[in-house]
């Protein structure tokens, strides 16, 4: 049985082939850049890494696109408030996902297209569309989308026109328009906007974009006319990629992602994440609290995606023993004594049964828990045989170390844990050195380059402790 996904565009478990052999296209609708991301944009980021990773593991040359939103409602509502310009305001916060995303070893991508660059794409997109008779001007300088000259329009939501658009992400400034469920490509210019740099000159007048034509724009010009996949979280479906897909299709004729993966909302302590709630988490506000990233890699990622994921404290201490198990046997594993008379074992066929039932799971529509259970089943009983086995084949324990790499290509938990593990004499080094970098930021009063500091050595499970005396530091306790 071969990878298959199940296509929210047509609510079924199908078998994934790319368009061209051996390479697979995949766009993420990525992060607004106005506030630093928290752990349920996390969710969805490392959902992400894994397909990616799964995919590159399966042996194709995948090429992944993660968009980041510096232009949007948001992001020009705190720039005027913060009074910088956009690109000034989220600049840092363009800065710190991506921190993070290392830190939490989510891969680097190729790209990470920022709207704001792709203004002429989307000119040509709204153009195209004007011309195709699939849009429309407004008095203020707005272009709206026609729904009604776009049959197909609600075929992923499975939305019914006549209810509207009732999605959580309607804007509320979408006037002029012909019907109340038209969206908008471009909108007319607002006060304020020149000045924070959110105004671009068009054949229809000033005016920015609208969000959900950035990413079809983004991801057109980044991968083709047709994607094999489009990654986004369950609140996206509609009307975001609904309005992905009408822009895309209406200006190409083709069909414009094959595939559509929806990740479902991340719950913290059994509750919606909220501000108003008081559970709203940070990854940078774990890190600060010396949580492992490889615990919060292991907690986010542990539910199959289209399945429930609470998070919580004590699944985070959970989360923390099973990447210490993990680190444990690989030590024992490797450091188990082989000899070339031992006798053979049963480590070959156990190590080969851990590959086929990772696999398994993970070809049916990314079961991550069963891949993980597929992996700690390999752990328990590889350890129960050197429990009785003094010593191996080398060939033998050469391979199950191989396994135990290979499935870490994935999951990403090793390759993590390492980091905090391996506090070494270079790695002593380089943190005093960071801690002094730190220190003159602080004289210097460069709060920003400070805190990036602190935040670089918690991704490596080094926290500091300032006092009269200095600052020192200590590998947290929670780590792996
Ligand atoms: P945003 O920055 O709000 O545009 O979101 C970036 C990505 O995170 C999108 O794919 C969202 O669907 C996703 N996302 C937002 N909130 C959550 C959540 N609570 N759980 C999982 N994914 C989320
Ligand atoms: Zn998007």
């Amino acid at each position: 049985m071969g990878l298959r996904f199940l296509n929210t565009l047509r609510r079924e478990l199908e078998t994934f082939e790319p368009l061209s052999p051996g390479k697979a296209t995949i766009y993420g609708c990525g992060p607004t850049v106005y506030g630093h991301a928290h752990i349920g944009n996390f969710r969805t980021f490392l959902f992400y890494d894994l397909v990616h990773r799964y995919l590159a593991w399966k042996g194709l040359r995948v090429r992944f696109v993660m968009n980041l939103t510096d232009v949007d409602d948001k992001t020009i509502k705190a720039a005027k408030a913060a009074g910088l310009t956009l690109s000034e305001y989220t600049r840092p916060y363009a800065e710190s996902v991506i921190a993070e995303s290392d830190i939490l070893g989510i891969r680097r991508l190729e790209r990470y297209p920022r709207a704001t660059m792709y203004i002429s794409e989307m000119l040509w997109l709204v153009g195209r569309l004007l011309e195709r008779g699939l849009a429309y001007r407004t008095e203020d300088g707005s272009v709206f989308y026609d729904i009604s000259a776009f049959p197909e329009y609600g075929k992923l939501s499975g939305t019914d026109l006549e209810a509207g658009r009732q999605g959580e992400r309607v804007v509320d400034d979408d006037y002029g328009k012909d019907d109340v469920r038209d969206f908008a490509l471009w909108k007319g210019v607002k006060p304020g906007d020149d000045e924070v740099g959110a105004a671009w000159d068009t054949p229809w007048g000033k005016g920015r974009p609208g969000w959900h034509l950035e990413c079809s724009a983004m991801a057109l010009s980044e991968l083709g006319q047709t994607l094999d996949l489009h990654l986004g979280g369950e609140d996206l479906i509609f009307p975001h990629h609904e309005d992905e897909i009408a822009q895309s299709e209406g200006a190409t004729g083709l069909p414009f992602a094959r595939f559509w993966l929806h990740v479902k909302h991340l719950r913290v302590e059994g509750k919606k994440m909220s501000k108003s709630a008081g559970n709203f988490i940070t990854v940078r506000q774990l890190l600060e609290e010396g949580v492992s990233p490889a615990a919060i890699r292991h907690q986010l990622i542990s539910a199959q995606y289209r399945n429930d994921l609470n998070f919580t404290r004590e699944g985070l201490e959970g989360s923390s023993k099973a990447v210490g198990r993990l680190l444990d046997f690989e030590e024992r594993l490797a450091g188990h004594p082989v000899r070339p008379d031992a006798a053979s074992t049963s480590l070959p066929a156990l190590s080969d049964e851990a590959v086929a039932s990772f696999t398994r799971s993970m070809d049916d529509d990314l079961n991550v828990s069963g891949g993980l259970a597929a992996l700690f089943v390999f752990l328990n009983r590889t350890n129960t045989l050197l429990d009785a086995t003094p010593a191996l084949a080398e060939s033998e324990r050469n391979r199950a170390l191989a396994v135990l790499a290979s499935l870490d290509e994935v999951l990403g938990l090793l390759e993590v844990g390492h980091r905090a593990r391996n506090v070494d004499g270079a790695l002593e080094e380089w943190i005093e050195e960071r801690i002094q970098a730190r220190t003159r930021a602080r004289s210097e009063q460069d709060w920003a380059a400070a805190d990036a500091i602190r935040q670089e050595l918690a991704g490596r499970g080094i926290v500091l402790e300032d006092g009269s005396a200095g600052t020192r530091w200590k590998v947290s306790p929670h780590n792996g």
